[in-house]
């Protein structure tokens, strides 16, 4: 279970009485913080810096404890910031800056010097956040009175934020095939995005997974398909056809699951050995929290394993989804996102129906897949691109929408969207930007998430919403 260490700060100045009652609080105030957020990550205490030696000792066990995805700190007296410098030097997990007090109320009554050379976070953390703005360390303020419900919730959206990152740094991509060719959008620089994210982004021959394939037994296969018949409904007679998914699925799963891969990519255009495309195959798998990316695309792969680790706990969807086409019908603009096949059923608003039906690229048999309509609601568009110098994060606010009419003769999963502020400003926002055509849509996060994500991973962000005005979009060019 995921954890993050409480940190809290004083100084030996004080003496033994004031640091032990520092210590006893630390403790139950790490308590209450683990009983809220247990669900979601675990919180517990460490001895109190109060040495800069202390404080090297501390941050060594938060870097070198791998449940431990990241600290939160807190001033409970004043605690010099020089103490702090060597020791913030070497932490390498997200930070939290808990701005808050042992006491909710000020005892006007019985306050004297004592209570207050104890109780002196606004004091404390002023130093302390200097030192963090000073040494340019990323990190997340929270303010407010511990026990109180907004503070717990904004420390819960840190947890999960800290877990994605540490997912993150240890994710494993495979690419089966390279990138399609020519295409310009979803390559990348994998050296800079492990150095950057943490991927490890490696190529496979199709040849290493066919291998396992063909040893894939009937006994395997019909486990699978009986899984298949409980989640969606049989539409298709070609029976074999939605067999053939289930052995490409039960192979993925081996070669994931040996190598503790947890993002993958293919492409059409590399299928020898195999007789389709993976459709329900890569759809039942993004279903259980697996990255996927098509022809190639392994940065949107990784990061739709990232937010959907993100949304973990969280209502609502997340998943990869393609643009491309729109209703352009004035007022009433639309854009249909879809995908040749692999649409993650996280976003059916119906039971998904298997079909088999002729995909028109790639020269294979005709692949089964899932059919559905998608979801309403709020969500976010997310994509990331590679801007030669750094990575760029574009989050989109769009409204998913019920399709206005059937599209009978539109045999894949269907998601409808409406662009924000507007869809002129939205889709130009997008563009000027150089938003790419793959993307991670969440109905579970939102743009504060991303902005988090983006702020402690040093990620360039650009937002795109109700706010976004024309002086935005001349900005967003380069
Ligand atoms: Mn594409």
């Amino acid at each position: 279970m995921s954890k993050l260490y409480f940190l809290v700060g004083s100084q030996d100045l004080y003496g033994a009485e004031t640091l032990k009652q520092v210590a006893a609080d630390n403790k139950k105030m790490a308590k209450f913080m683990d009983s809220k957020l247990k669900d979601t990550v675990r919180v517990e205490v460490l001895p109190t810096v109060i040495t800069s030696d202390s404080c090297i000792e501390q941050i060594r066990t938060v870097n070198n404890d791998p449940e431990c995805v990241g600290v939160i700190t807190w001033m409970h007296t004043f605690s010099p910031a020089k103490m702090w410098i060597k020791g913030l030097q070497l932490l390498q997990k997200p930070l939290l800056h808990l701005h808050t007090q042992a006491n909710e109320k000020l005892p006007y009554a019985t306050i004297d010097m004592d209570f207050m050379n104890l109780n002196q976070a606004a004091h404390g953390d002023r130093e302390y956040g200097f030192i963090l703005s000073r040494l340019r360390i990323p990190h997340e303020v929270v303010v407010g009175y511990y026990e109180h419900e907004d503070t717990i919730e904004a420390i819960r959206k840190f947890a999960r934020v800290a877990k994605a990152i540490d997912y993150s740094k240890h994710l494993r991509v495979a690419m089966f095939g390279n990138n399609m060719r020519d295409v310009a959008v979803t390559d990348g620089d994998r050296v800079e995005s492990q150095i950057h994210f943490g991927w490890e982004t490696n190529y496979y021959a199709i040849g290493d997974l066919v291998a396992i394939y063909k040893k894939v037994t009937a006994k395997e296969i019909d486990a699978k398909m009986a899984e298949y018949k409980k989640k969606y409904t049989m539409k298709t007679k070609n029976i074999d056809a939605v067999k053939e998914q289930a052995r490409m699925e039960v192979a993925l799963d081996k070669f994931i699951e040996k190598k503790s891969i947890g993002a993958f990519t293919d492409t059409f255009q590399d299928l020898h050995g195999l007789k389709q495309l993976p459709g329900i195959a890569a759809q039942n798998l993004m279903a259980r929290g697996i990255g996927f990316g098509p022809e190639g695309d392994y940065k949107t792969s990784a990061l739709s394993a990232v937010f959907m680790k993100m949304a973990e706990g969280l209502k609502g969807s997340t998943g990869f989804i393609e643009d491309y086409t729109y209703d352009l019908t004035a007022g009433k603009e639309l854009e249909l996102a879809s995908h040749m096949l692999e649409v993650p059923p996280a976003f059916a608003a119906t039971k998904p129906e298997i079909d088999v039906i002729p995909l028109g690229i790639g020269n294979k048999e005709d692949p089964a897949r899932l059919i559905f309509d998608g979801v309403q609601g709020d969500a976010i568009q997310v994509c990331i691109t590679d801007m030669g110098d750094r990575f760029r994060i574009i989050c989109a606010d769009i409204e998913l929408v019920k399709q206005p009419k059937k599209m009978p003769k539109l045999p894949v999963a269907r998601i409808m969207f409406r662009l924000k502020p507007d869809f002129k400003k939205g889709a130009a926002g997008w563009l000027y930007a150089g938003g790419a055509h793959h993307a991670v849509v969440s109905t579970a996060l939102t743009r504060s998430d991303i902005e988090m994500f983006c702020r402690l991973t040093g990620t360039e962000l650009i937002t795109i919403g109700d706010d976004t005005t024309d002086e935005d979009l001349a900005r967003y060019r380069f």
